[in-house]
C-alpha cells in the first residue's frame, strides 16, 4: 500500500468508518504468531472537543466558538461502537478525557458509567466543583 493510500484512509473518522480502519490495520500491521497479548488494554476516549473554559494553553484549542455537531461531539451511534470495543477488548483502564469538557454531555457520560466494564474508568473534567456540588466555570 502506498503512503498516500494510508494517509487518505487515516483521514476518515474511525468512529464513522471503523471497518476501513480495521482493514488498514490488518493490511499494515504484521505480527508473528508467537506474539500474545494477554495484558490489559488502555482506551482514551474523547467524547467532545468543545469546552467553555477555553484555556489559552489548551493543547486541543477547545472552546465554544463552534456549535455542537456530529464532528465535535460523539453521537449515540459512535458511543455504541465505543462501548462495544470496551466490552470486547480486555480493557483495564478507560480514560474519558478532553479536550473538550466531557461533562457538557452528561447523557453520554452517564451512559459510559452505566456500561463500562473496564477495571478502572476515569472521567476527566476541567470544571471546579465545591463541596456542595455547585459547579463553577
Ligand atoms: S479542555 Fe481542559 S485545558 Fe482545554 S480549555 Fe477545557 S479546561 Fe482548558
Amino acid at each position: 500500500m502506498s503512503g498516500r493510500n494510508v494517509s487518505s484512509a487515516l483521514a476518515l473518522n474511525p468512529f464513522e468508518y471503523p471497518k476501513a480502519w480495521r482493514q488498514k490495520i490488518i493490511e499494515n500491521v504484521k505480527l508473528t504468531p508467537i506474539i500474545r497479548f494477554n495484558g490489559k488494554g488502555f482506551i482514551c476516549a474523547l467524547i467532545n472537543s468543545r469546552c467553555p473554559v477555553g484555556c489559552e494553553h489548551c493543547m486541543f484549542f477547545s472552546n465554544m466558538s463552534e456549535g455542537k455537531n456530529s464532528v465535535n461531539t460523539m453521537t449515540e451511534r459512535r458511543l455504541t461502537s465505543l462501548m462495544k470495543l470496551i466490552r470486547d477488548s480486555n480493557t483495564g483502564y478507560l480514560l474519558v478525557s478532553g479536550g473538550g469538557e466531557g461533562f457538557l454531555e452528561p447523557d453520554l457520560m452517564y451512559r459510559i458509567v452505566e456500561e463500562t466494564n473496564a477495571d478502572v474508568t476515569w472521567m476527566v473534567t476541567g470544571y471546579v466543583w465545591n463541596e456542595s456540588g455547585t459547579l463553577y466555570m
